[in-house]
C-alpha cells in the first residue's frame, strides 16, 4: 500500500486554509478528475477519492482538528486504506455543489447492501381511568392493519438490478455529471411483486384485524405517546413493519383531580363535625381510606396522604393526595334548628377570631412540601 498523502497536500492547500477555501480547492479538483469526464481512467478515479476523503475531513470540525493533532494515525478505522465509496462521494456533493443536483442525492440510501422500506404508522388511542393509571394495564387492542396478503412473492426489480437506485448521466452548469435517483420502476424498493394474490394492494399487502396485547406502565398522562415497535403497518416487499403509536386519553375522575402525579379531593364536612372532630370516609385511586377530621377543624385544611397519588412514570415514587377541607354551611333549616343556632350566637365561643395567617392554606401547603 503506498502512503498516504497529506490531506493539505491532495488539496493544494496551506494549514492555515480556510473552509472557503477547502471548498473551493475540492470542488475544482472534484470537477478536473470526475470519473464522467475520465472515462476508462483508474488514476483520475483514485486521484476523485483521494479528493473527496481530503475534503470530508478538512470540512468536518471535529475531524479536522484530529487530523490536524495526529495526522492520518488520528483518523481510526475507515480511512486506513479503502477510503470512500462512491456512494458517500455522490451524497456529499449536495453539500459542495448546493442545489444543483435538485436532491437527487440521498433518499435512496441503501443499509446493508439491500433497500429496506418501512411500514407506515398505526395511531390508537386508548381511554384509561386514573384508577388504570395508578396500576398500569395491559390491554388488548384490535386494530385494522397491513400485513402480507397469503401466498404474496417478490422479486428483484430488474431496472435496477435490486439496488433501487438508477444512475444516469444529467447536463448541470458544471457538466455532464452523473447522478442518482431512486428507481421510477420500484419507487425505490429494489423489488418488485412477482406474484400477487387477489386482493393485495400493489405493494402486496392486505387489511387484516389483529388483537395487539400492550402494556401500559402505571403513571401515564393524558396526550404521552407510547411506541410499540414493529406492532405498525407491514413494510412493502418485506420491508420493516412500522410502529404501533398508542396516545393516552384519561378519563376524568368523577372526585378526584390530576395534578401530575398528585391527586385532590375537595371533602365536604358538616359544621358539628367541624367542631367536634369525627372520621369521615375519602375515595382514594385504591378504594375507600378513613381520615380523621380534628374538632376545631377550620375550612380550608388541607389533609396529606402520603403515596395516594399516582406512580410516577419514570419510577420515581409516588405522589400524595390532597384532601381539602371544606366546612358546609346549611342553606336550609327548620324552625326548630333556626332557634338552636340563634341562641348559640350569644356565646363568645362562635365569634370568628383572626385565624393564625400561618396556618393558612398557602402556609400548610408550604410546609407540606419543604
Ligand atoms: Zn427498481
Amino acid at each position: 500500500m503506498s502512503q498516504k498523502r497529506d490531506y493539505y497536500e491532495v488539496l493544494g492547500l496551506s494549514k492555515s486554509a480556510s473552509e472557503a477555501e477547502i471548498k473551493k480547492a475540492y470542488r475544482k479538483l472534484a470537477l478536473k478528475y470526475h470519473p464522467d469526464k475520465n472515462p476508462d481512467d483508474s488514476s483520475a478515479e483514485e486521484k476523485f477519492k483521494e479528493a473527496a476523503e481530503a475534503y470530508e475531513v478538512l470540512s468536518n470540525g471535529d475531524k479536522k482538528a484530529r487530523y490536524d493533532q495526529y495526522g492520518h494515525a488520528g483518523m481510526g478505522q475507515g480511512f486506513g486504506g479503502g477510503g470512500m465509496n462512491m456512494d458517500d462521494i455522490f451524497s456529499q456533493f449536495g453539500d459542495i455543489f448546493g442545489g444543483a443536483f435538485g436532491g437527487s442525492f440521498g433518499g435512496s440510501r441503501s443499509r446493508g447492501g439491500e433497500r429496506v422500506v418501512k411500514g407506515s404508522n398505526l395511531r390508537v388511542k386508548m381511554k384509561m381511568t386514573l384508577e388504570d393509571i395508578a396500576n398500569g394495564v395491559q390491554k388488548k387492542i384490535k386494530v385494522n392493519k397491513l400485513v402480507n396478503a397469503d401466498g404474496v412473492t417478490f422479486k428483484s426489480c430488474a431496472t435496477c438490478n435490486g439496488t433501487g437506485r438508477i444512475t444516469r448521466m444529467a447536463q448541470t452548469f458544471i457538466g455532464a455529471m452523473q447522478t442518482q435517483s431512486a428507481c421510477n420502476v420500484c419507487q425505490g424498493a429494489g423489488k418488485m411483486i412477482d406474484k400477487k394474490p387477489s386482493g393485495a394492494d400493489q405493494n402486496g399487502l392486505v387489511r387484516k384485524e389483529e388483537v395487539i396485547e400492550i402494556e401500559i406502565p402505571a403513571g401515564v398522562e393524558e396526550g404521552m405517546q407510547l411506541n410499540v415497535r414493529g406492532k405498525g403497518n407491514a413494510g412493502p416487499f418485506n420491508g420493516v413493519p412500522g410502529d404501533l403509536i398508542v396516545v393516552i386519553e384519561e378519563v376524568e375522575h368523577a372526585e378526584l383531580k390530576r395534578d401530575g402525579d398528585n391527586v385532590h379531593y375537595e371533602a365536604f364536612v358538616s359544621f358539628m363535625d367541624a367542631v367536634l372532630g369525627e372520621s369521615i370516609e375519602i375515595p382514594t385511586l385504591s378504594g375507600k381510606v378513613k381520615i380523621k377530621i380534628d374538632a376545631g377543624t377550620q375550612s380550608g385544611k388541607v389533609l396529606r396522604l402520603r403515596g395516594k397519588g399516582l406512580p410516577n412514570v419514570q419510577g420515581y415514587g409516588s405522589g400524595d393526595l390532597f384532601a381539602h377541607i371544606n366546612v358546609w354551611t346549611p342553606t336550609k333549616i327548620s324552625k326548630e334548628e333556626k332557634n338552636i343556632i340563634a341562641s348559640l350566637k350569644k356565646s363568645e365561643n362562635f365569634k370568628p377570631k383572626a385565624v393564625d395567617k400561618d396556618k393558612g392554606f398557602f402556609k400548610q401547603m408550604k410546609d407540606m412540601f419543604s
